[in-house]
């Protein structure tokens, strides 16, 4: 019985091993136990769904804005892979930016860079740059499997590592009830719950470098999320930050990170 044990337990942390992976630019090292394929397919029906269900943009300035901008930091994610040899990791990628007619003050991505922008964000982000630290910044958390990893955690917490592997294979459903408790249910889909504040700290890092890869400065970052914080007062707090507190902590921590993130940045002055 202890021998089964002690097999059952070392199966389990082998398989734990072999799920850590790192994310780039940081190195975290991090446990994402969803296979990337059943990551992809599971976004690419809800993100599908989102789009039959909410509506579409009119506005073609405003929809072509979004999109450069999220081309841009698309080629600047892709160079970074590609100049690292890890082009690989982005091949099931179906990149799409999309710009949803709605009040709420919220944007996200999912995974396989499939980013969704609410026209009511446009009026803080002001400009294309401030735009590029949003797109920067939602498609960073995806780059990083952030999502995948508070699938992780949800499933360790409730199964313990043991029988893992089969709970995912026998119990699709188990994996779209954690999808649905990572990134929120139905017409809330886009409520993402908040992500941790490693993880935002982490984004925001990424995303000052893949911003800067594209062309944006990333000092603009701060001037965003300050515009961000200061929309608090309203009658309805915006969406977007509930998930994202901007606060003094974001602030320094982008402060940090800008100097690092100028290196890649073509106009440095
Ligand atoms: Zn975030």
């Amino acid at each position: 019985m202890i021998a089964t044990r002690t097999w059952i337990l070392a199966a389990a942390v082998a398989m734990v091993m072999a799920a850590c992976s790192s994310v780039p630019i940081t190195g975290r090292r991090q446990l994402n136990l969803i296979p990337a394929s059943t990551m992809l397919a599971t976004s690419y029906q809800q993100y599908g769904d989102f789009l039959k269900a909410n509506p579409a943009s009119s506005n073609a300035e405003q929809v072509a804005l979004v999109r450069r901008t999220g081309g841009n930091i698309q080629k600047a994610v892709e160079r970074y892979f590609a100049e690292r040899n890890m082009g690989g990791q982005l091949k099931d990628y179906r990149w799409e930016f999309n710009l949803v007619e709605s009040k709420e003050v919220n944007a996200w991505c999912m995974p396989g860079g499939k980013v969704v922008v609410y026209t009511g964000i446009l009026p803080v982000t002001g400009n294309e740059v401030g735009l590029a630290v949003v797109m920067g910044h939602e498609i960073a958390h995806a780059i990083a499997e952030h999502g995948n990893e508070r699938m992780s955690q949800g499933l360790l917490a409730e199964l313990g590592g043991v029988g893992l592997s089969m709970a995912l294979e026998k119990e699709p459903q188990k994996t779209r009830d954690l999808w649905m408790t990572a990134y929120g249910a139905g017409a809330q889909l886009g409520a993402l719950l908040p992500f941790s504040r490693l993880q935002e700290s982490e984004a925001d890092e990424l995303g000052l470098v893949f911003m800067a890869m594209a062309g944006y400065d990333p000092n603009e970052a701060v001037a965003f999320w300050q515009r961000m914080a200061s929309q608090k007062g309203g009658s309805a707090p915006p969406e977007f930050l509930s998930t994202h507190p901007s606060d003094a902590t974001r602030v320094a921590n982008l402060q940090k990170h800008i100097p690092e993130a100028m290196k890649y940045y073509p106009g440095k002055k």
